[in-house]
């Protein structure tokens, strides 16, 4: 199917979900252990740690859990982790997946791929595999990853998966370390090795509340010249702001916490088997070892979902949410409070719209707006960003 009428029809059933709440698209992240130890990463632990391990669910109770989320309509599976390739029942666990009917990707970082996984995942095809590249060269990517030969053992991961002609995509996490090669490997990868490649730079805190991958991200303004310098990606943008910025609803009919699809037709399980809204969430878990997906499906996330705001915040009648990483789970992670603005995705997200000409309607007190704080040194953000992309 070609590309646009893909996302068409992949929308329109999961619109279809929402209105019946189905949990027609998953994520399992079936390890968080991981091979490399990367300077932004939000969640690994280190391979070998025996007890994180045995923590684990074991291949028959992912096996179980897999049965019961296809019963309730699951259809779409997304594999993560750490890095799935770490669990050594993995692939048992996959099959079982494809076995029940499931639409499988899988992120990896492909530096635990052989041969013999490669020609497995052949016989039995995922819907497509994402690997991500941190650094063109090998010394950025190694800086990255900390660990060395992780550059040589990614890269063969990426040839032993076109050599056999899966179906492989390539992206890329900006970040301070490597962002002086992403267009680099933008071009590699795309014109060298004709594959897609995709690239985002929204870090979070790590889950033990570290703010260490903090450090490595950019700044708001590095992030919008980078969608200034790329034609399609500030195109994408305005498409995603035409097709899903909501309309500007009456603050005191939006009392919902949670807008996303996380508990409508989407959810998470961790490694552990606490199923959740989405990955990010880490506040409200139900334990699948103790009951059925259905009853935290059904139940539980449905609870979750009614949860409300306790107060008015700058948020709720927003124009440009959607085009904003705020919600409840990263406010969470970041300032520990869901409702808080993140003044760092606030920023983001109004100087992106104001770079684009994307509209931004009054909404509340923000110091980002027209007559805020801050406006005017955005204002002159803006304009720098806009001369030295029309000089490149
Ligand atoms: S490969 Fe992925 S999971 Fe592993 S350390 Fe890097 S970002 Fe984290
Ligand atoms: S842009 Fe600011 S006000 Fe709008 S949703 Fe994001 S954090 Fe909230």
């Amino acid at each position: 199917m070609e590309a646009t009428k893909y996302e068409e029809w992949s929308l329109g059933l999961h619109q279809q979900a929402a209105s019946q709440r189905v949990p027609i698209s998953g994520t399992l992240e079936v390890t968080r252990r991981c091979n490399l130890t990367c300077v932004h990463c939000y969640n690994n632990l280190p391979l070998v740690d025996r007890e994180v391990r045995e923590a684990e669910l074991s291949s028959q109770e992912y096996c179980q859990i897999l049965d019961e989320i296809v019963d309730q309509g699951c259809l779409w599976l997304l594999f993560t982790g750490g890095e799935p390739f770490a669990k050594s029942d993995f692939l048992e666990i996959y099959t079982h997946a494809k076995k029940k009917g499931l639409l499988i990707t899988l992120f990896t970082n492909g530096t635990l791929i052989t041969p013999r996984i490669a020609d497995y995942l052949v016989q039995w095809r995922p819907f497509s595999v994402e690997i991500t590249l941190y650094g063109h060269t090998k010394e950025t990517y190694e800086r990255v990853t900390g660990i060395p030969g992780s550059y040589e053992r990614c890269t063969r991961g990426i040839r032993l998966f076109m050599e056999r002609d899966l179906p492989l995509k390539l992206k890329t996490m900006a970040i301070r370390p490597n962002k002086h090669e992403l267009w680099d490997m933008k071009q590699f990868v795309e014109q060298d090795l004709g594959l897609e490649f995709k690239f985002d730079a929204m870090i979070n805190p790590r889950f033990d509340c570290s703010v260490e991958p903090v450090a490595v991200r950019l700044t708001p303004e590095e992030i919008v010249e980078l969608d200034l310098l790329d034609p399609e990606r500030a195109m994408e943008w305005r498409r995603f702001d035409e097709r899903f910025t909501c309309a500007v609803e009456a603050s005191e009919q939006c009392t919902a916490l949670y807008r996303c699809g996380g508990g409508i037709n989407s959810f998470a399980i961790d490694p552990y088997g606490m199923l959740r809204l989405c990955i990010l969430s880490q506040s409200a878990s139900y334990d699948l070892r103790k009951g059925s997906f259905q009853a935290g499906w059904k139940s539980f996330l449905s609870a979750v979902r009614q949860t409300k705001t306790t107060r008015q915040s700058k948020c709720i009648t927003c124009r440009i949410r959607a085009m904003c990483g705020m919600c409840p789970a990263n406010g969470e992670l970041e300032g520990r409070d869901p409702e808080e603005p993140i003044d760092f995705l606030c920023e983001l997200a109004h100087l992106r719209a104001y770079a684009l000409d994307i509209s931004v309607t009054p909404h509340g007190e923000c110091e980002y707006c027209r007559g805020g704080s801050k406006y005017e040194e955005l204002m002159r953000a803006v304009a720098k960003l806009r001369r030295s992309s029309n000089k490149r």
